[in-house]
């Protein structure tokens, strides 16, 4: 992170530009940062056989998931919902371990089924299910015991997991009892322990006791006949987060200094004779706090009794550490206005006065509208957020090779009132059951709905293969129905292609189409809310591989013309002589020339065409155009498979483009005017490109559960 000319950039990024396109609050994150993070730790301990777990708790972005299983790294769990995001996320179940101190049967049988690599077992009576569960499941499932070995890792008491008083794991001098018991069960195998002492320990200390007393243990069991395969030492490494930013010594003033990776590693393997063990790290916040930061703006400067306050938009919802553990973070703002400062408390907007950021902060002078960096804030951020005070949960974004995306998009106000039920079921307990569950989840299928210049499209993401089993004829002629269904002029869905995505356009009757120009730019909006990057995008359909641009948030994708396709044809419908040019621009068109397209009849005329013999099997498109201006045409478009007029056609509209140029000699850019709005089309470098008017409508979730497909 650095200012230039007063900007604060991180790496290449100005950190403000992407406040412009997303805005504000929201949590930025980089890759290379969080990479090199887990190299180092993995790096420290190379000198020992050794399986990174991850700890998901601090983040589990499914995004970060995913580069980190990537990586070839491990993940530890703690409920059934992170082991649901380890598996999405790409981890291997035989590079997961479940942790926690109150795991349900449920929850035990979802990790026994996944075959993970093992529990970390936290008392006599979890080992038990454990055993109960595996025995149905004819397995052997290996488990650690978590011991509680009452070492004070002097950090915050709420963070305080390894001492006496805390209710993690099995107190030390019980182990030997649990360990000979355990034995005399058949479907558990106890393959080593756990210590997790507790989270942001920057002392030595700590572990080397944690050290001493896992080799005396070691000594111990083994002599007794306990072979301990792995020894899992669990998290908690600190980092020094009043020094987490290059020039923060003139802004905090304070030092303090956090144990590396290194001198973490060697507590655990120097002088210990642990060659023949494997060795569990289970490290969160190292490897995830300083890749991430929390960019706000602040709403109103306001003087109270003497105190100045930077109230922000950002609140104790979206970012807990300082309200619940008086945590200190590191604030920059996103533009210097010279280097006064004052004093001030940075503080949110939710009706609690623990609802802070900072107090008594020495910070450089900012104006309202201003916006601020809340530093570390990668680990025990997002994942730690809530609704309270009904707000949305905030966006998260990812910079990668200096290109930006989002991974996260911000909570829409559906989310807070959908899973609560306008009509309430009530059950009688003690009677029957009066509801009938789904059985099938995948009749659950979401979308999203989109209009780009009238042309209405449902989209669904089958990226996850959510369609498996349908018979997408029958089910996406029924989801094109209006009244009936939502209803649209086309299904566009999204697999996962070869260089990023594929696409497929599906006509309301079912049947596919190569293209759809408006479809295109309907889904490039899908693609930016939903998911992926702002820029560059490329992707793939039958027609081709489309770039894919964006002007803020207006996207603007490439088009082709099959430039050999093009032929005069003069067609005889009703007995008149009807001329017009044969071009493919994705979809065959047909495009006439000079009528007058307000014609109440046209689209008759353009029914008879699109089945005339000559454009058999597969028919065509017609679109009908005049000349308004030097660079502006209307058009008419009436659309195969939809078998009726549409209001625009992203496609039509390109063959328009190009009769346009050829026979009208019209110059580029031109604008298009269709029923639903105006379209430009223009020529960059020799490619030609689409763009106009593309909204997002709503999205929704198909309950295809009394509907067979
Ligand atoms: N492992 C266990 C069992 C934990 O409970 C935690 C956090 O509390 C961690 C690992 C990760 O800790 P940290 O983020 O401090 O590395």
């Amino acid at each position: 992170m650095k200012y230039i000319d007063s900007d604060l950039y991180w790496g290449k990024v100005k950190v403000k530009d992407i406040a412009k396109l997303v805005g504000t609050p929201f949590y930025l994150y980089k890759y290379d940062v969080i990479n090199r993070a887990f190299k180092k730790v993995d790096n420290a301990f190379e000198g020992i056989e050794h399986i990174l777990c991850y700890a998901l708790k601090a983040n589990s972005n499914l995004f970060i998931l995913k580069m980190i299983s990537q990586w070839g790294y491990g993940a530890e769990v703690v409920s059934g919902g992170e082991l649901l995001l380890a598996l999405k996320g790409g981890f291997k179940p035989e590079k997961i371990v479940f942790s926690g101190s109150g795991k349900s049967e449920t929850e035990i049988e979802y990790g026994i089924k996944n075959n993970i690599l093992l529990f970390n077992a936290e008392s006599w009576k979890e080992i038990l299910i454990i055993n109960k569960i595996s025995k149905k499941y004819k397995k052997i499932q290996k488990i650690l015991i978590r011991i509680n070995p009452d070492i004070n890792p002097e950090t915050h008491r709420y963070t305080t997991t390894g001492l006496k008083g805390e209710k993690f794991g099995i107190e030390w001098k019980k182990v030997p009892e649990v360990l000979t018991k355990t034995k005399l069960l058949s479907n558990v195998k106890t393959v080593g322990i756990h210590i997790h002492l507790g989270s942001q320990i920057v002392k030595k200390e700590p572990f080397i006791m944690c050290a001493n007393f896992i080799k005396k243990f070691i000594k111990t069991a083994e002599s007794s006949g306990i072979k301990l395969k792995y020894i899992n030492i669990g998290g908690g490494l600190g980092i020094d987060y009043e020094n987490d930013f290059p020039i923060s010594d003139k802004v905090s003033g304070k030092k303090e200094k956090a144990l590396t990776a290194k001198e973490w590693a060697d507590t655990f393997i120097y002088k210990n004779n642990w060659r023949d063990k494997i060795l569990i790290i289970e490290p969160g916040r190292f490897v995830m706090a300083k890749g991430g930061i929390i960019v706000t703006k602040i709403l109103y400067k306001k003087r109270s009794f003497g105190k100045i306050f930077y109230i922000v938009d950002a609140g104790m919802n979206d970012f807990i550490r300082p309200s619940l553990y008086n945590a200190y973070h590191n604030i920059m703002p996103l533009q210097k206005r010279g280097e006064k400062q004052i004093n001030v408390d940075v503080v949110g907007p939710i009706c609690e006065s623990g609802d802070f950021f900072a107090k008594n902060r020495n910070l450089p002078v900012q104006k309202n509208g201003d916006l601020l960096a809340i530093l570390s804030a990668g680990a025990y951020g997002r994942c730690f957020s809530s609704n309270y005070n009904s707000r949305l949960r905030i966006p998260e974004i990812l910079i990668k090779n200096n290109k930006t995306a989002i991974i996260r998009h911000k909570e829409s106000a559906n989310e807070l009132i959908n899973n609560q039920p306008i009509e309430t079921i009530w059950i009688d307990l003690k009677g029957k059951q009066t509801t009938k569950f789904l059985k099938n989840k995948n009749l659950s299928i979401p979308f999203g709905k989109f209009s780009a210049t009238g042309n209405d499209f449902i989209i669904i993401d089958n990226r996850e293969n959510i369609l498996k089993g349908l018979n997408l004829k029958n089910l996406f002629s029924y989801i094109c129905q209006r009244k009936t269904s939502a209803g649209a002029d086309g299904v566009i869905v999204i697999e996962k292609g070869e260089k990023k995505y594929r696409v497929s356009f599906y006509n309301p009757d079912g049947s596919t189409a190569e293209s759809c120009g408006n479809g295109l730019r309907a889904l490039a909006l899908f693609l930016m809310k939903h998911n992926t990057l702002f820029s560059e995008q490329i992707i793939e359909s039958k027609d081709g591989i489309h770039e894919i641009k964006f002007q803020g948030n207006k996207p603007k994708v490439q088009m082709f013309i099959f430039k050999k396709s093009f032929k005069e044809k003069t067609l005889l419908i009703d007995n008149k002589k009807i001329k017009g040019y044969i071009i493919n621009s994705g979809v065959p068109h047909f495009v006439i020339l000079g009528k007058n397209t307000e014609d109440p009849k046209l689209m008759d005329t353009a029914k008879k065409i699109r089945f005339n013999s000559v454009f058999e099997p597969f028919g065509t498109n017609v679109d009908f155009i005049k000349k308004i201006k030097t660079d502006k045409i209307m058009i008419r478009t009436y659309e195969r498979g939809v078998e009726a007029e549409t209001l625009s056609c992203g496609t039509g509209a390109v063959a328009a483009y190009y009769i346009a140029r050829k026979i009208l000699k019209l110059k580029s850019p031109i604008k298009v005017i269709t029923k639903g709005g105006e379209l430009i089309i223009s020529e960059e470098k020799g490619k030609i490109f689409l763009s106009g008017e593309v909204k997002e409508v709503y999205q929704g979730v198909f309950n295809l559960a009394d509907i067979q497909f």
